[in-house]
């Protein structure tokens, strides 16, 4: 099965795409996660996605599409994988959908997780990274267990640069114009499905499991 999740900058991806992953035994592929990580390394490839991150600017597609691609012909993706962050333009989904194409397989389903602008810069003031193994948490909505601290590894838990404010309204506007055509590019395929990321964590992941089945 492989899934793809839209959604804004916020909406609750990263959190919904590992439940999925960890209960349907899937690889959460997160192309963020991947630049981070790289970022961390000090790589080429972090250095040039740096300048870009820190300004809540998209990654260059030609990049982020060679970097996705090399993840998904590993082989722990070849029975499926959610897609978390990827694509996040017409270009990058063109790109999947010709790469899948040619291997007589397709996305089976684009999960919208909905949430409106104004709860999204509430949430990701609270947001908190871990700066180890990446895990998410929310300082009122999903706290970690002992403050600051990952419950995952125990490593310390941080506010990402690109979380302030001012970043958080430059993505939103770069969701807007870049990433929102991807719900009609995936309803024209006839596999979008919306769910409600407005409920509590728990409660979205039960509409996503009555839409995977
Ligand atoms: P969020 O979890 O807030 O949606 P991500 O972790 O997915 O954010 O992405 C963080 C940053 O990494 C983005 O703001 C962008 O700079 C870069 N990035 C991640 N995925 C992509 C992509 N598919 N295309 C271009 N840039 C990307
Ligand atoms: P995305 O991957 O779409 O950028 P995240 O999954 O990182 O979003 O979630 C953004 C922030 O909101 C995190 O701090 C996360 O813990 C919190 N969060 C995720 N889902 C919910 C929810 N349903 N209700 C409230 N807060 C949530
Ligand atoms: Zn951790």
């Amino acid at each position: 099965m492989k899934i793809v999740m839209l959604g804004a900058p916020g909406a609750g991806k990263g959190t919904q795409a590992k439940m999925i992953a960890a209960g349907y035994g899937l690889p959460h592929v997160s192309t963020g996660d991947i630049f981070r990580a790289n970022v961390k390394g000090g790589t080429p490839l972090g250095m040039e996605a740096k300048a870009y991150m820190d300004k809540g600017k998209l990654v260059p597609d030609e990049l982020t599409v060679r970097i996705l691609l090399d993840r998904v012909a590993q082989d722990d993706c070849k029975n499926g994988y959610v897609l978390d962050g990827f694509p996040r333009t017409i270009p990058q989904a063109e790109v999947l959908d010709a790469e899948l194409s040619k291997m007589g397989e397709k996305i089976d389903f684009a999960i919208d997780v909905e949430v409106p602008d104004e709860n999204i810069i509430r949430r990701m003031s609270g947001r908190r990274a871990c700066v180890n193994c990446g895990a998410t948490y929310h300082i009122v909505h999903i706290p970690p267990k002992k403050e600051g601290i990952c419950d995952a590894c125990g490593s310390e838990l941080i506010l990402r640069d690109d979380d302030k404010e001012e970043t958080v309204k430059n993505r939103l506007e770069i969701y807007h114009k870049q990433t929102q055509p991807l719900i009609d590019f995936y309803n024209n395929k006839g596999v979008l499905k919306e769910v409600d990321g407005t409920k509590d964590s728990a409660a979205v992941f039960e509409d996503i499991k009555k839409i995977l089945g």
